[in-house]
């Protein structure tokens, strides 16, 4: 299917995906927009030759209120944002169900608030995080690795820097009341000095498959039902 259908060209029994951001700052070194990069990269790529699916266009604003206080970010905050994908997922009854797409944890509590209301309301929904074991947190060696690799154009290597490396579990605390520039005056929680192209590749590869498994799984079971 072409990636802008006309709307008699939408599959019947259609999946939607939807690629879900965030604009924010991402250290010196990564662009505001890197979590929808990302998101939307993982999205196309894992629905290349996936019938009955439609990719939506990405969730590019959502809620940054920890990364309060750095130029550039922009957020419309948890409860907006919940409200953004329970209307979202009402308007596509047409569908067999939506997939939406994480580049961004800060919109956790959002997508919990809304999906039970919409499980509440019998609406298929699902959620895919990407799942990086010992991946540090943000804009460090796991974010700039996947921009170097979506887009290396965008990633400024001269600005490469070290951020907070402390693990999330002491950080959780302060990061929750203050917000992360009251633990990182660069913005990154991690180390991007030691970022490579080629390690991006293969996170790339092993998140772009796991992705396409979640979305086969989650319409089978929905065209089951
Ligand atoms: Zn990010």
């Amino acid at each position: 299917m072409p990636s802008s259908p006309t709307w008699p060209e939408v599959p019947h029994n259609a999946c939607v995906v939807v690629p879900v951001g965030s604009f924010e700052q991402h250290g010196p070194h990564l662009p505001l927009d890197t979590d929808t990069q990302i998101a939307t990269h993982l999205c196309v790529q894992a629905t290349t030759n996936m019938e009955n699916v439609v990719v939506a266009p990405p969730l590019s604003v959502t809620a940054s209120g920890e990364h309060a206080g750095f130029p550039g970010t922009i957020s419309i905050g948890t409860e907006a944002f919940a409200t953004v994908i329970v209307e979202l997922v009402r308007s596509c009854d047409w569908a067999t169900g939506v997939i939406l797409v994480h580049g961004h944890g800060g919109n956790l509590a959002a997508v919990q608030r809304a999906t039970a209301i919409l499980n509440s309301e019998r609406r298929n929904i699902a959620s895919w995080w990407p799942h990086i074991p010992g991946a540090d947190a943000h804009a460090g060696h796991t974010e700039t690795s996947l921009m170097l690799a979506i887009n290396p154009n965008l990633v400024r290597i001269d600005k490469l820097d070290v951020g907070n490396v402390q693990p999330m579990s002491e950080l959780q605390h302060d990061l929750h009341t203050q917000g992360v520039q009251a633990v990182s005056a660069n913005g990154i929680l991690g180390d991007a000095r030691s970022a490579t192209t080629q390690h991006g590749i293969e996170l790339l590869t092993e998140l772009t498959n796991n992705l396409h498994a979640f979305i086969l799984s989650a319409y089978q079971q929905w065209s089951r039902t």
